[in-house]
């Protein structure tokens, strides 16, 4: 399903038609176009976009850091260490996620997280971050760092090494038991996931997060009961992405691309990307 961008002139919604008109009539499989798609939009965007004057800090989320396996929402390390290289060259500082929910931050105060829990969190960012000893934030998937799926064996964290990044001083909050798209399962199965995973945190952990990533993290994959839930199962912060099309009451985050080298990572920091959303 191709989902609709939400968002004005600029939105790349255009250029989206017109390449899934010529990737149809070129027979390229679903995969690959959606990732060719995601970097045109990310190249146009970077170009025509319209910059926004910046008053609070930015939350940047990433996924993985060299786990090919994880397609557009991986970024190799060599260009996760020129973000950090281009933020700090510009004059941006990094402080916790956590500090710019509570203030708000200033304009050029940035915060690094990491959705879903993968292996590369510890193996391949973790020792980047510490290079620049930069404060960040990660948000594990309960079920697949409980490893109750095969595959997430070799590819998650299990519980020794979330343990370890939190020692570290790594912020940690659930992003869900099972990464379900909240927007289209019905109430008893969010409290399962939610209340589900805070649950199984607090029994491994010791430990039951107040802070949720939203699995997916765009406006279609929120709803107004969703918040319901959550707030039920004790989460006090939701955070989300898209600045300017996020859910009501949730914390903007701005994605980050395997494609987002020197022109996207500049552009999406003046605010080219605030409105824009990842399609599946
Ligand atoms: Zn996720």
């Amino acid at each position: 399903m191709v989902r609709p961008l939400s968002g004005g002139p600029h939105s790349g919604h255009d250029v989206r038609t017109a390449l899934k008109y010529i990737a149809r009539s070129a027979g390229i499989d679903r995969a690959k176009f959606a990732s060719m798609r995601m970097c045109c939009e990310r190249h146009v965007l970077a170009r025509v976009g319209r910059s926004r004057k910046r008053y609070i800090g930015r939350i940047l989320c990433y996924h993985t850091i060299g786990q090919e396996e994880w397609g557009v929402n991986d970024v190799t390390p060599s260009m996760f260490r020129r973000h950090i290289e281009l933020a700090l060259n510009a004059g941006y500082r990094f402080v916790p996620a956590s500090q710019i929910v509570k203030t708000g931050g200033g304009p050029k105060d940035l915060a690094i997280t990491f959705d879903d829990g993968m292996k590369s969190v510890l193996t391949n960012a973790a020792p980047i971050l510490k290079d620049y000893n930069l404060p960040w934030t990660f948000f594990p998937v309960s079920e697949w760092t409980d490893q109750k799926v095969d595959w997430a064996k070799e590819k998650c964290l299990n519980w020794h090494d979330v343990e370890k990044l939190m020692a570290d001083g790594a912020e940690m909050g659930s992003h869900s038991a099972t990464h379900p798209d909240f927007g289209k399962i019905e109430f008893a199965q969010m409290v399962d996931e939610l209340a589900g995973s805070r649950d199984l945190f607090q029994r491994r952990l010791g430990y039951a997060p107040p802070t949720f990533a939203i699995p997916l993290g765009q406006s279609m994959n929120w709803k107004d009961m969703s918040m319901k839930a959550a707030k039920d199962a004790g989460y006090d912060v939701i955070y989300a992405q898209a600045e300017e099309t996020r859910p009501t009451g949730t914390i903007p985050r701005t994605f980050i691309s395997k494609f987002d080298g020197d022109r996207i990572f500049k552009s999406l920091l003046q605010g080219k990307f605030d409105r824009w959303e990842e399609w599946v």
